[in-house]
């Protein structure tokens, strides 16, 4: 009740800011960069939520070669904390996704390593050496801890095998003192409150850092609609559509991604196909430190505030204003598929 309460006091702050936007904290934010590396685009489930299915994208991993250059770039940017991941996909697939954590903890300018995965293929990994790699925040995308869920929303029968991956690398993390900090995200089609009470639940409860659960979910620009999704779920309604988008949404300043093949998005989140009005450049062909610092960069910024939107943003349902960026509410590891 508290949190839905805060939530409409702020939708009801960025209507009245979207009367008078606030050009200094425009400015203010013009000096940050956030940036994500998508080190893999192949999934191995297939969500009733998510857009993979629509992916038109050459399904790859991220040469050595073309990683390399990430680091570089991201560390000549000032570095910070790197996310690793995937704009769709698993990022736990890629055969080199440890010794890549390895490589860029081994930079001094980048201070941890985020990502967000099924655990499908944690097995395959190892939990003790992901986390001794250097991963400081993992998100667990998953349902509530019941085996016919599981198989209606992600369309996988890997339930048992998520299930022993999750709870090794709770303990796992447990034992050596918590080096990384652990959410679950539970994407359900049942009430929470029954979710949270089945029996398979009980110890991911008590070693998790954190259990956050979607009620809404995201139409991605039309792809996935009402009928697509399963028993409570909903697809997000627009909280915005009365301010008419005239505040820049917070994607433009914290997600920035390089997608598998280096072309360069300003939005990590919903550039499904990295070819919309957002795509800045490719790194091969131009530094990202240039892209961000672009006339065109800034225009994409800008041209919000006399109400001209990318066409991608017009009706985007994950659009949320700039001005949440103050409050704490957003973070570069919502760039996640849902
Ligand atoms: S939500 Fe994640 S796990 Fe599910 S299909 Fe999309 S990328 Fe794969
Ligand atoms: S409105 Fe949607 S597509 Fe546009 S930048 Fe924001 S999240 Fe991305």
């Amino acid at each position: 009740m508290i949190n839905r309460l805060r939530k409409a006091t702020s939708i009801v702050r960025d209507h009245a800011r979207a009367l008078f936007p606030d050009l200094r904290l425009l400015q203010q934010l013009d000096r940050g960069y956030a940036v994500g590396i998508e080190v893999s685009n192949i999934c191995n489930a297939n969500c009733v939520f998510c857009a993979y299915q629509y992916q038109e994208r050459p399904k790859q991993f991220m040469s050595d070669e073309l990683y390399q250059m990430c680091l570089d770039q991201f560390v000549e940017l000032g570095g910070g904390m790197a996310s690793l991941g995937s704009l769709v996909g698993d990022p736990l697939l890629d055969p080199h996704y440890v010794e890549r954590v390895r490589m860029a903890r081994a930079r001094a300018e980048i201070t941890g390593v985020s990502m967000t995965t099924n655990l499908i293929h944690l097995d395959k990994v190892g939990a003790r050496d992901l986390l001794q790699a250097g991963v400081t925040n993992i998100t667990v995308s998953t349902t509530g801890f019941d085996e016919e869920m599981y198989n209606r929303i992600f369309r996988s029968h890997n339930y048992k095998r998520m299930k022993a991956n999750l709870l090794e690398l709770l303990r796992v993390n447990a034992e050596l003192g918590r080096p990384a900090t652990i959410e679950v995200g539970l994407r359900v089609d049942r009430p929470v409150s029954e979710v949270m009470n089945y029996p398979d639940f009980g110890e991911v409860v008590r070693l998790a850092d954190r259990v956050s659960s979607n009620a809404y979910y995201d139409n991605w620009s039309g792809r996935i609609e009402s009928a697509d999704l399963s028993g409570t779920m909903k697809i997000r309604p627009d909280a915005y559509k009365l301010v008419k988008r005239r505040l820049p949404c917070a994607q433009l300043w914290v997600g920035t991604l390089i997608l598998v093949d280096g072309t360069v998005t300003a939005c990590g989140c919903r550039d499904l196909n990295g070819d919309s009005e957002l795509v800045l450049g490719n790194i091969r062909e131009t530094p990202l430190r240039v892209m961000l610092r672009s006339e065109y960069f800034h225009k994409l910024q800008s041209d919000w505030l006399s109400g001209k939107l990318p066409s991608i943003c017009v009706d985007c349902r994950h659009y949320r204003p700039y001005t949440s960026l103050t409050r704490g509410e957003y973070e570069h590891g919502d760039a996640t598929p849902n």
